[in-house]
């Protein structure tokens, strides 16, 4: 499939659809190991990046689209998730900086540049309880379906099924990073709410390039 700018403007919708169905459920994740306010903040900065990439004219390309999400993300959220994930989508602009389309492999490097993103911005390593272990193990799936051929859609569909595996995994983890780390044993048991907001992010682009391609 060819991904350009008017898939990426109805990825940013159908995610900020996505987080807002499930906005009460990492509110209340955050509660628990955090200042519950996760899905707010995540609402807010899918709700400003959705809006601000459809105020574009079909001029602007996919780099443009992606730096422009990072920057309404970054103006609406307050909460740490704010650079992290811009971070991700400045990342993301950049590995797609001079093309007008997006092929699925393309795409995969795309996403991949997203998790090494908020990898480098918030330097957390696998294993310390954040959104890190489900976008680690996410983007490693993704490569290696794609690697063996699979399209980008199917790819990011693996790359979905990783992430749930990596966030399930965080309960059994210490939070070694960001609010919960002073939490320190009391985190264990506890899914990271990040982790699991990356699993609805993810499984909706997964959703959007299948129903794209359709
Ligand atoms: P805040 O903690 O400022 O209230 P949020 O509630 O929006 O921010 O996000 C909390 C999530 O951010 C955590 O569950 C964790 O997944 C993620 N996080 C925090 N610090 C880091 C970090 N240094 N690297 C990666 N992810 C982090
Ligand atoms: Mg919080």
């Amino acid at each position: 499939m060819t991904i350009d700018e008017t898939t990426l403007k109805s990825m940013f919708s159908d995610i900020a659809t996505a987080i807002t169905a499930d906005r009460d459920r990492l509110c209340a994740l955050d509660g628990v190991i955090g200042d519950a306010d996760h899905g707010i903040a995540m609402e807010l900065g899918f709700n400003a990046a959705r809006d601000a990439v459809a105020a574009l004219g079909p001029e602007a390309d996919p780099t443009a689209v992606l730096n422009t999400a990072a920057k309404a993300f970054l103006n609406a959220v307050g909460a740490s998730s704010g650079p992290l994930y811009a971070t991700a989508f400045m990342r993301a602009g950049a590995v797609a900086k001079g093309k007008a389309v997006l092929s699925d492999a393309d795409f995969v490097e795309v996403f991949r540049a997203m998790a090494q993103g908020i990898r480098d911005r918030g330097k957390a390593e696998p294993g310390e309880k954040t959104m890190i272990d489900a976008w680690v193990p996410a983007a490693e799936a993704a490569a290696a379906a794609s690697a063996g051929g699979a399209s980008a859609a199917e790819a990011i569909d693996a790359a979905a099924k990783a992430a749930d595996k990596g966030a399930e995994a965080t309960k059994a983890m210490v939070a070694a990073k960001g609010r919960s780390a002073r939490l320190g044993d009391r985190s264990i048991g506890h899914v990271d709410p990040g982790a699991a907001s990356a699993v609805t992010v993810i499984t909706a682009i997964a959703k959007s390039l299948s129903a794209a391609q359709a």
